[in-house]
């Protein structure tokens, strides 16, 4: 069982408990509209333990059968262990592309395959298993932050758990709560702030130790120091798994392995920072309008 993938599912379960009841129906008709169940197809087989090859391999996608394509074509190749950055304007498909690769829904043609195996034959579970996803806004429950920390990984003794926060930056902010590890969060307990929550989350991941992650970059302003952290916590995430981030940093893209650069359901460039500078086209103009300024 994934301990990492059902925490971000169950969110919208979570708050559902918590509003009324016409809220909840509408939530759960939003949830439907979203992530329909996708099934596993007769004979499915368990995903053996993957190195994270992932390839994309001509890949349409329509999210209804009488609209228009919103992926047309998309083939990219990330070697195990590489961090790709996506880029590209709102609307682009660098969500949809994410939502494939963790077969929130099907393709319409051409495969996704994870080391060399097409992911629409294998169970569910065993892909999504192997698979870490980190969203935008961290969920945190009420607790103490060691069991906020394990739900990466449920069986983590305490140690673990402490070490995986250090690596993860997130142990100097922890030691300062007024009872450390066993501080009690959200409810009667400490809020924490955005960089915080995403702090705890990385810490998390690591114990999962997925070997793909998924990551929507945070666009939270969050205060310089925190930031400090966030950006050596991130890093050593990253180290030795195949990362896939739709990024707002130009930090993060600019040590990204391949951007893809993601506009009209297309994948028009791709490459490195640098490669894509020298290229002039799309990614230099985002560059240009975007984020240079913060280089200066
Ligand atoms: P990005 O992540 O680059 O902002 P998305 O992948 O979210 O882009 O969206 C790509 C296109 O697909 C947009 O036109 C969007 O409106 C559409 N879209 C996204 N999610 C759904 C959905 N669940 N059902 C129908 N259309 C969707």
């Amino acid at each position: 069982i994934n301990n990492f993938w059902n925490p971000v599912i169950n969110i919208g379960n979570f708050y559902n408990s918590l509003i009324t009841a016409t809220a909840y129906l509408e939530r759960i008709f939003e949830t439907l509209d979203e992530q329909p169940e996708v099934k596993d197809a007769p004979g499915a087989f368990a995903l053996p333990p993957i190195k994270g090859d992932v390839q994309f391999d001509d890949v349409s996608f329509r999210y209804d059968a009488d609209s228009p394509m919103t992926l047309k074509h998309v083939s990219f190749h990330a070697e195990p262990g590489q961090t790709i950055a996506l880029v590209g304007p709102t609307g682009a498909g660098k969500s949809t592309i994410i939502n494939l690769l963790s077969r929130f829904y099907n393709v319409t043609q051409g495969a996704v395959l994870i080391d060399g195996v097409d992911i629409s034959r294998v169970t569910i579970e065993s892909l999504r298993a192997q698979m870490g996803v980190m969203q935008q806004d961290t969920f945190i429950f009420s607790g103490d932050i060691l069991d906020n920390i394990r739900y990466g990984k449920l069986d983590a003794t305490e140690e673990e758990v402490i070490a995986a926060a250090k690596v993860a930056r997130a142990d100097d902010f922890i030691r300062q709560l007024k009872d450390g590890y066993h501080t009690t969060v959200q409810e009667r307990g400490v809020t924490l702030s955005a960089g915080q929550r995403q702090l705890i989350a990385f810490a998390r991941t690591l114990l999962a130790d997925p070997r793909i992650l998924i990551l929507d970059e945070a666009t939270a302003a969050i205060d310089s120091q925190t930031e400090i952290l966030l950006q050596e916590g991130l890093q050593h995430l990253l180290a030795g798994r195949t990362s896939f981030i739709v990024a707002h940093r130009l930090s993060t893209i600019r040590a990204a392995d391949q951007i893809l650069v993601v506009n009209d359901g297309q994948i028009v460039e791709a490459g490195t920072h640098q490669e894509l500078l020298a290229k002039h086209g799309e990614y230099f103009q985002l560059y240009e309008s975007q984020y240079k300024m913060l280089e200066e």
